[in-house]
Parts: C-alpha cells; structure tokens; sequence
C-alpha cells in the first residue's frame, strides 16, 4: 500500500509540474506581453476600456491553482488506466511515427473544441451553472488569468475530455501535451482583452473558422452567445453566433489591408 501511494505520488507531481509549468510561462508571458510591454502600442486593439483590478487577477491565478490540481490528477489517472492496458489503441497509434502524431494532435483540437462547445452549453443551463460554470464567469470583462478560473464541476469536465478521448481514438502517446499545449496559449489569448487577429480588406478576421478574442469577450459580456472556444462552426451551424460579433471584431480589429473604399470614405 505505501508503495503505491509513493508511486501514485510521484506520478502526481509528475503531471503537476509540466501543467504548472505552462501555465506559468505561456499565461504570465502573455500577461506581461500584453498588458505591460506592449501595452502603449496596443491601445486601439484593447476590447474594453476599462482594466479589470487586481483584486480579480490574483483570485482567478488562485482558482486557477486548484484546476491545475485537478488537471494533474487526470493525467495520474490517464497513467494508470494506460498501465492497466485500458487504452489499447495508444501503442498501436504511437507505432503510426510522426505522421500519425500530426494527425493525434489535429484530432484532438478538433475534439476538444466540440466537447468544449457541448459541454460550456449543458453548464449553462441553469440547473448546471452554479455548480459547474459560475466561477468562470464571474470575470465579467476576463484577464489572461481568467483562463483556468473555473469551478471544480468544469474542471472535472475537461479533465473528463483528457479521459475519454485516448480510450476512443488512435492518439499518439505524445499528442495530448501538445493538444493541451494549445489549449493554454490559446485560451489565454482568449480572454487577454486584446483584439490581435488581423482583419480582412471587408473586416472579417483573416482566419474566420478561429474564434477571436472579441467572440470569447462577447460571451463573458452577455452569456447566452458564443459557447465555442476554438472554432467558430459549431456555433454557426447552430445558430448561437452573437449578432453583433463581426461588427464588434471589426471595430477593434487590426486592418493591414486597410479599410474598403466605401468605409474609408465614411
Ligand atoms: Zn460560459
Ligand atoms: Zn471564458
């Protein structure tokens, strides 16, 4: 028994260190990218005008803590279940080489997006969003910190996606760290409060299928719109794209091509 705590142990702090570890240098190296060095240049670029306290930062880095816990028991839990050869497809896909690790890591942005925009739906309903998502969005106008400042119920859901996912698809054994890799620059970017996605010539971002910093922002700013955290499709297709979105985004968007004739006439 004491040998399998101390080995569950060292399991644990291995999996924390590696999610501490990203989270600090991408989520702070973003904050002090954006929020400091780059701050003056990017005035035009910031979606609010007001800046959210300190108060609310250092709260959300310390919720965020408690799901970085969280995350690094999944992994501990993800190690066992390999261990007990519950994730057979695992070695047959790592087998597949670098091609299929490419593949792995598409899939599983691909996947988590969906689970994402399925579940953030479900948690709001009412009878769910106390428990799992109230946390999150209690950063009405969010921070970079904002990123993991979630409640146990939604930290459990994405450590369910960790899970599941490996058990149902051929993932490589190393796509996971760089699916979750991406996950954090990208949902740091997401509630950063900057506008950094160029515009076209016609005002749409330049890669329209991403969601923007402006489409997350809308959704911490009226709930009920923009459920999707990666790409813009699932709410598309079902219709739960803020109305105002494009033209919010094009407001604060950086327009390398300059406006089109019409609007710069204006
Ligand atoms: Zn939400
Ligand atoms: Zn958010």
């Amino acid at each position: 028994m004491d040998a399998f705590l101390a080995d569950a142990a060292a399991a644990w702090l291995a999996e924390l260190k590696p999610t501490l570890e990203r989270y600090l240098i991408f989520t702070v190296a973003i904050w002090l990218a954006l929020w400091v060095v780059l701050r003056p240049l990017l005035a035009a670029r910031k979606i609010r005008d007001a800046t959210p306290p300190a108060r609310q930062l250092v709260t959300e880095a310390l919720f965020s803590l408690r799901t970085m816990v969280i995350f690094a028991t999944a992994g501990v839990v993800t190690w066992y279940m390999h261990r007990a050869g519950l994730y057979p497809l695992t070695p047959l896909a790592t087998s597949w080489g670098a091609p299929w690790l490419a593949v792995s890591i598409v899939v599983g942005v691909v996947a988590l997006d969906a689970w994402f925009y399925w579940t953030h739906r479900l948690m709001h309903d009412p009878r769910l969003f106390r428990r799992f998502h109230r946390r999150h969005h209690r950063s009405n106008n969010p921070s970079p910190f904002t990123a993991y400042s979630f409640d146990i119920g939604e930290a459990l859901v994405l450590f369910g996606y960790v899970v599941v996912l490996p058990a149902v698809f051929p993932m490589h054994r190393d796509a996971m760290q760089w699916v979750m890799l991406y996950q954090i620059v990208t949902n740091t970017l997401l509630h950063s409060g900057y506008e950094l996605m160029p515009a076209r010539r016609d005002g749409r971002p330049m890669l329209d299928f991403i969601v923007t910093t402006t489409h997350h922002d809308l959704h911490h700013a009226q709930a009920g719109w923009n459920y999707a955290a990666w790409f813009t499709w699932w709410d598309r297709v079902c219709g739960t794209e803020h109305p105002e979105y494009l033209a919010r985004y094009a407001e604060k968007a950086w327009r390398p091509f300059g406006k089109p004739a019409l609007q710069a006439a204006e």
